[in-house]
């Protein structure tokens, strides 16, 4: 591990309350650490927010999206429509269920799958879109639901990012087909590892127990039976615990958020940067992201070395999935995404996340201004 200088800023960090920590003592205590009644205490909270509709836990949202897919009868043979500026995960679900990704160019302004592109994308084997909200900026909900009932295709939301995001006065989860969250350490709220399904129905449901937990149901006599494969997915109570305390204040990490954004649009104002849209309605502000003049991609290693001289860690959200190794040998990279791999190229995650200080977005913006007129990029238009 590289030395790293005592008042680096990370670009993003956890923020564990000490009656979380407390809270997770607690389970330690009780005797009893897997999925119990912290589990069911959070689904039901998740519920909650979501309007009612059955939430279930799992181990990460990668399963999450995998089981999705397979309670949406997602397998060999069929395509499934996404984006490739996403984590990896997102297609690697779709690979996993023996389906193929279908990658479709993003908007470059909101920098997410473009919904003029989808038609054109579907053929007889397409069965579903999973969309991706990156950044917590949400996909248009009216366009996706438009296009996926015109062509009968289950939607898969991908809103790893986007706990706590609104689509129109609606909470995302709250509406729509089957919506993954993540509750990695980097998310808005986490649980150490961790994600949830929200689903249509109590037998969705009753399907995703089984696929988190090897198949297995439980008979009236007290044996077990198991008539599909499932995986081993189960949340702990121990990361309940921590997702309890987490949720309860949710709301107030993204209030943070907005107002840390908001700051950076100030001072960011002039910088030959492209921001994000000023979203701030629909967004959760998971990452606070920019685009490097088309002239600077060459360098952004060294913009990255440069910042974390001056104390400050950038983060890449992401290199382009149809471009990595496994994608092209299965002949996924064919496919010309212009905009996708522009923004995915010039792109850096700045820091951000609810402990994070007024003086903190001053100073990164400072830096960055430095940065880039040291590399020659003053007055050059991103
Ligand atoms: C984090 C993330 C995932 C995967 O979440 P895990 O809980 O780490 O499996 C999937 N998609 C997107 C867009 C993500 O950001």
């Amino acid at each position: 591990m590289d030395h790293l200088p005592l008042t680096l800023l990370p670009f993003t960090r956890p923020d564990i309350d000490e009656e979380t920590i407390a809270a997770v003592g607690d389970v330690l205590r009780s005797g009893w650490l897997t999925t119990g009644p912290k589990c069911s205490e959070l689904e039901a909270a998740l519920s909650l927010r979501a309007g009612g509709r059955p939430v279930r836990l799992v181990s990460s949202a990668t399963a999450a999206l995998e089981f999705a897919l397979r309670i949406a009868g997602v397998g060999p043979g069929d395509e499934v429509i996404t984006t490739s500026l996403s984590w990896v995960a997102t297609s690697n679900a779709i690979l996993t269920v023996g389906a193929r990704p279908v990658f479709v160019d993003i908007d470059p302004v909101t920098r997410l799958i473009d919904m003029a592109q989808i038609d054109a994308a579907i053929t007889a084997h397409t069965r579903a879109i999973i969309p991706v909200d990156l950044a917590g900026f949400p996909v248009d909900r009216d366009r996706l639901y438009t296009v996926a009932g015109k062509h009968g295709l289950r939607v898969i939301e991908d809103a790893a990012q986007a706990q706590g995001a609104h689509w129109h006065g609606r909470e995302l989860g709250s509406f729509g087909d089957l919506v993954a969250f993540s509750f990695h350490p980097n998310k808005n709220m986490t649980t150490g590892e961790g994600g949830c399904l929200v689903m249509n129905s109590e037998v969705e449901a009753s399907q995703f127990e089984k696929l988190r937990l090897q198949g297995v149901s439980r008979n009236a006599d007290g044996t077990y039976d198991c008539d599909l494969l499932g995986g081993k997915a189960n949340l702990t109570d121990i990361a309940a615990a921590i997702g309890l305390g987490q949720l309860k204040r949710l709301d107030g990490f993204i209030e943070r958020r907005r107002e840390l954004a908001r700051l950076y649009f100030a001072h960011l104002d002039g910088l030959p940067l492209n921001l994000p849209p000023a979203d701030f309605v629909h967004s959760n502000w998971h990452m606070f992201q920019v685009l490097l003049p088309a002239g600077l991609a060459a360098r952004r290693a060294d913009v990255i070395r440069l910042m974390r001289e001056a104390g400050i860690a950038l983060g890449i959200h992401y290199p382009a999935i149809h471009l990595m190794t496994l994608y092209r040998e299965l002949g996924l990279a064919a496919q010309a995404l212009p905009h996708t791999e522009s923004v995915a190229s010039r792109i850096l995650t700045l820091p951000l996340f609810p402990a994070m200080q007024d003086a903190d977005v001053k100073r990164v913006a400072l830096a960055l201004d430095r940065v880039l007129r040291d590399l020659g990029a003053a007055g050059e238009s991103a």
